[in-house]
């Protein structure tokens, strides 16, 4: 019965169902790894938001081994590299949301966020009353990154 239950989870999970398409603008996955993945946010906070999330849908850190734990990190990393070169960010959120209280979107599966911010990215969206307004559309910033990574 656990068993059944998991799997139904699984197959609701989002993360879980990217993985089982091809890559492209459609699942918005910009690399893959051999333990975790880069996939962009379908809500980005400003452009060029990413979530790095380990191929097992495991629910938080502790629950990962040192591998998978190290690549996410590395993964991390890799994309602070190739945002910093492409977008020009003046700095990073990134961090990890892990339970409901916390504010946690997807709660089975862990991610880690890695937001571009701009001196001055939330006044502007402040005065639009929560409208985010993003300069380029989804799609492009798929293509951006994606060649930016296959560049780096
Ligand atoms: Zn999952």
């Amino acid at each position: 019965m656990e068993y059944i239950q998991s799997e139904k989870q699984k197959g609701e999970c989002i993360f879980c169902q990217v993985l089982n398409m091809p890559d492209g603008p459609e699942n918005l996955v910009v690399h893959r790894g051999s333990r975790a993945f880069v996939i962009l946010n379908r809500y980005p906070y400003t452009s060029g938001h990413v979530m790095i999330a380990p191929m097992a849908h495991l629910a938080s850190l502790e629950d990962l081994d040192v591998a998978t734990r190290s690549e996410l990190m590395e993964l991390t990393t890799a994309a602070m590299v190739v945002l910093r070169r492409e977008y020009r960010p003046h700095g990073f959120n990134i961090g990890l949301n892990i339970g409901e209280a916390a504010g946690a979107g997807i709660l089975d599966h862990v991610h880690m966020h890695v937001v571009p911010r701009w001196a001055g990215d939330t006044n502007f969206m402040a005065s639009l009353a929560g409208t985010r307004v993003l300069p380029e559309s989804l799609e492009d910033t798929f293509n951006r990154l994606k060649k930016a990574w296959e560049e780096r």
